[in-house]
């Protein structure tokens, strides 16, 4: 959560961070501010509210001078978790007597007493926020040496931090530094970028070094020298993005969420790309790195997660059980760390999270692998801190996810979990027959994603006519129980409706006291197992007067008559329905959000990446 773009080297600062900060806007909006060193004075702009504000704020009050020469800088777009988004608590802080500047993204959480100490030391503080006392830490302890000083300040704070910090006296310099929020930094000719999330320096540089929790580093603009909390030199490799500036771009969509949701039969393609042996009827999953051997002895699989990581896993569970014959589990991330789970050495435990740096999922696999599982990834983000410190795992391969509400990555996480259990499965029971049928299933689901977003202006009109609902419930069974759980997701993510998941056989047992004519029910009625019970459900929210959009495969019309609107998904094997039906009910909620004016890409209080417990 939260941007941090900093800039050292030659060219004028303020603008690289401004560029720097839209690309990471997606990862909070409740602020944005920007720090300089310029004739040894701190110059700081902040407003509340988007980075556009921001920008027209330093065109507006800072000269021409400043905007140029200053070429030394650090910047910040906040998700408040400490004090409401407002420009008082708006990033950068200054120290007590304004000699040194802190961007900051994550949680001081002893705040409270060492802000108290400070205070009773004479501190007064502008801010309601974290992370101002943390900023005050660092001036108390900087005499001459800035690292030293970061050092000194971080070893009495308890919780997470990324930080790029400034001093008014070393107009060149940058100290940065890690612990549980990601920072990377841009090597480029005679200039260093840092950010927290490569998106914004991949327009400079497309070398990078990644701190590991725990780093400090002082950047220069010809030098990177990265040392220990406890302030020793160490090393670390400077490596290769992958990705390009352009797949950062919206290009002529709307929105990252619609780019992203048409993208999916290409991110699909590279998510499956060379991944599967026909001939050996398996999936070559490298980076997994186990022998056949240790993949048969696995006793569990668990796959911990939250949000939409979360729905994949639940489909991913249906997978596991019914190929791989593998007793398993999904927890929600923060309850699998702070309960105490039973888990040993031969549980593989699999963390599921698109940026690779969600708080709750990182913490519950150091927890698993504390335990002595075995711990492995699945993300979208190279280089990001679940992949390595997993060590084992698979990319999703689906290019940079931009848009809050998670789409592609949602289908392309189902997918590889297909091709996971697949190739678990081949260890194990499944037969070479079964395994040659999922290949092809699976080497087609690039062309069923396509078909599916054929559907789209089909579904445009159906949302047209459900726009102005206020509560909306997804049910569905087996396979698609976990989807309705997304949709509902989807749905109140960027639309702000009332959405609710629930299994179909569910509904009785309570929600279905809420059925009324403004109610609508979006009923996954596909040809898995459980259909015919689904369809019995339709019968009884039609029987309380409830309009229903029933979900269907190709022309099948067992619910003619009695759905008011059908969506037909294509004819496709049971297992690959979750992802053409999660596509399916992405675009009913991105042409719901989009009637309301809801602001899509950056839906109230959210923020993508969510880098806090
Ligand atoms: N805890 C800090 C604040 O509330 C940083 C939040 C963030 O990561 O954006 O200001």
């Amino acid at each position: 959560m939260c941007g941090i773009v900093g800039y050292v080297g030659y060219r004028g600062a303020p603008e690289i961070l401004v560029n720097g900060l839209r690309k990471l806007e997606y990862r909070g909006y409740d602020s944005a501010g920007v720090a300089v060193v310029f004739d040894n004075e701190i110059k700081i702009a902040k407003t509340k509210g988007k980075v556009n504000n921001l920008a027209e704020r330093i065109e507006k009050t800072w000269s021409e001078k400043l905007q140029t020469k200053a070429t030394t800088g650090i910047s910040h777009t906040r998700w408040a978790t400490h004090g409401e988004p407002n420009e008082i608590n708006a990033h950068p802080h200054l120290d007590n007597d304004g000699r040194t500047v802190l961007v900051h993204n994550g949680i001081i959480e002893n705040c409270r007493a060492l802000k108290a100490r400070l205070l009773a030391e004479g501190h007064t503080f502008a801010s309601e926020t974290d992370t101002e006392v943390l900023a005050h830490l660092v001036g108390k302890y900087y005499k001459t040496d800035l690292i030293e000083a970061v050092c000194e300040a971080l070893s009495k704070v308890e919780g997470t931090f990324g930080i790029a910090v400034l001093a008014k006296d070393k107009p060149d310099e940058i100290v940065v530094a890690r612990k549980g929020s990601p920072i990377v930094i841009g090597v480029g000719d005679d200039e260093t970028f840092v950010a927290s999330d490569a998106a914004a320096i991949v327009a400079h540089t497309k070398n990078v070094i990644y701190l590991d929790d725990g780093d400090v580093a002082i950047l220069t603009a010809g030098e990177v020298e990265v040392r220990t909390l406890e302030n020793s030199p160490i090393s670390r490799e400077v490596s290769t993005l992958e990705f390009d500036a352009d797949s950062a771009e919206k290009g002529e969509h709307k929105h990252f969420m619609h780019k992203e949701i048409f993208e999916q039969p290409d991110a699909l393609r590279n998510a499956i790309g060379g991944r599967l042996d026909k001939d050996k009827a398996t999936a070559i999953l490298s980076g997994l790195s186990m022998s056949p051997r240790e993949m048969a002895e696995l006793r569990r699989f668990i796959m911990v997660a939250c949000g939409t990581s979360m729905n994949a896993g639940l489909v991913g569970e249906y997978y596991f059980e019914d190929l791989a014959d593998m007793i398993t589990d999904v927890e929600q991330a923060a309850e699998f760390r702070y309960r105490n789970p039973i888990i040993g050495s031969q549980d593989m435990v699999l963390a599921i999270s698109q940026s690779g740096e969600t708080a709750d999922t990182l913490a519950a696999i150091r927890e698993a692998k504390q335990k002595g599982a075995l711990i492995s990834g699945l993300c979208n983000v190279v280089g990001s801190t679940i992949a390595r410190e997993t060590g084992r795992g698979v990319y999703l391969h689906a290019g940079p996810e931009i848009g809050v509400a998670s789409t592609k990555a949602f289908t392309c996480q189902v997918a590889v979990l297909l091709m996971m259990a697949l190739k678990f499965g081949r260890g194990r029971r499944l037969s070479r027959d079964v395994g040659q049928k999922l290949c092809a299933a699976i080497s087609n689901i690039p062309k069923y994603a396509e078909e599916t977003l054929k559907l789209d202006g089909q579904i445009r009109d159906i949302a047209k006519v459900y726009a102005g609902v206020e509560d909306v419930f997804f049910i569905g069974r087996g396979y698609m129980y976990p989807v309705a759980l997304e949709g509902a997701l989807k749905l109140k993510e960027i639309s702000y409706i009332h959405a609710e998941g629930y299994h179909a056989a569910e509904l009785k047992h309570g929600p279905i006291a809420l059925l009324e004519p403004r109610v609508p029910v979006v009923a996954l009625a596909n040809d898995v197992p459980g259909k015919d019970k689904t369809i019995g459900n339709i019968e009884e929210c039609k029987a309380r007067n409830s309009p229903v959009i029933a979900v269907v495969t190709g022309d099948d019309p067992c619910v003619d008559g009695l759905a008011d609107h059908i969506i037909r998904v294509p004819e496709t094997p049971d297992v690959i329905a979750p992802i053409t039906v999660a596509i399916a009910l992405q675009l009913f909620a991105y042409h719901i959000a989009e009637f309301r004016g809801c602001e899509i890409d950056q839906p109230r209080n959210l923020a993508k990446s969510v880098t806090v417990e």
